[in-house]
């Protein structure tokens, strides 16, 4: 490896996330679908970072082969550097659809992954008890998922996903079956808790304003075949404001590459 490969080399690794050459086909008796082609960008660590795009342009594709759910066709996604070669603790997964166990209390749903991971009961509580706290929910511990609105739901999900403590927390449309009202303050939560606990979010949406709402970097995919169309950086600060002129250009021209 020459002296400048090396240093490409270990700048990717420095990066949390790397995603390299990604490819995905889909393949069947009756059709073929590239659902992701040559698709290449970095997440750095703390950041966060919307993938967005029309319905159908790979983002939950990209976001099953982050997480070790699927295997590439072609190209790798590294962490810290390591290629994923399946699902691990060290990603945090929170999707559209819950996922919580209806048997369980909001309290054993959070506890879930550290039980998995053999953490003793001492240990367990005392982790549980600081992500509800975290999220809002302490007193809705004992509480059933059946008993909490979706917003609350959806707080348990990333409570869950952040109990074992993941180098990167992936969210797949999180917020996309909450109403508008319960979606502004969960943004708000969701950039708190961002900032509390200094992870990486990589946070997969077709909202515009979502995406610009809350990221630093947003990857903005084309669809047949998924693909990059640009990265753009939002240089905007904190907390954002909807009604702000530098706003609307940055989701006008977000907009403009999506082609809505
Ligand atoms: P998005 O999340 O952006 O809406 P998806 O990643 O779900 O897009 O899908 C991208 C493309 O890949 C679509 O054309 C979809 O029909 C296809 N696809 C996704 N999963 C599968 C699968 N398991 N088998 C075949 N085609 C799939
Ligand atoms: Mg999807």
């Amino acid at each position: 490896m020459s002296t400048e490969e090396q240093g490409v080399q270990n700048a990717q690794n420095a990066q949390k996330v790397h995603v390299d050459g990604l490819g995905k086909r889909y393949e069947s008796d009756r059709q073929t679908v590239q659902a992701l082609q040559d698709v290449n960008f970095g997440v750095d660590d703390g950041e966060f970072v919307c993938i967005v795009g029309p319905s159908g342009c790979g983002k939950t594709t990209l976001f099953r082969l982050i997480a070790g759910l699927e295997d590439p066709t072609t190209g790798a996604v590294r962490l810290d550097g390591t290629p994923v070669e399946g699902p691990g603790t060290d990603r945090g997964m929170v999707f559209q659809e819950y996922g919580l166990f209806p048997w369980r209390t909001v309290r054993e749903n959070v506890s879930f992954g550290l039980e998995e991971q053999g953490v003793e009961k001492a240990e367990r509580g005392r982790r549980t008890s600081e992500m509800l706290e975290l999220v809002g929910l302490d007193e809705f511990a004992d509480a059933y998922p059946r008993e909490l609105s979706g917003g609350m739901k959806q707080r348990v999900g990333i409570a869950r996903a952040l109990a074992v403590d993941p180098e990167l927390l992936l969210m797949d449309e999180p917020f996309g079956a909450v109403d508008a009202q319960t979606r502004d303050m969960l943004h708000e939560e969701l950039l708190s808790i961002w900032s509390e606990t200094e992870k990486t979010v990589l946070f997969v949406t077709h909202d515009v304003e979502e995406a610009v709402t809350l990221s630093d970097r947003v990857v903005v995919m084309a669809a047949d075949p998924g693909r990059v169309r640009e990265v753009v950086d939002v240089d905007l600060a904190r907390p954002r404001e909807r009604t702000d002129a530098e706003f609307a250009e940055y989701v006008e021209h977000i907009r403009g590459l999506i082609g809505e």
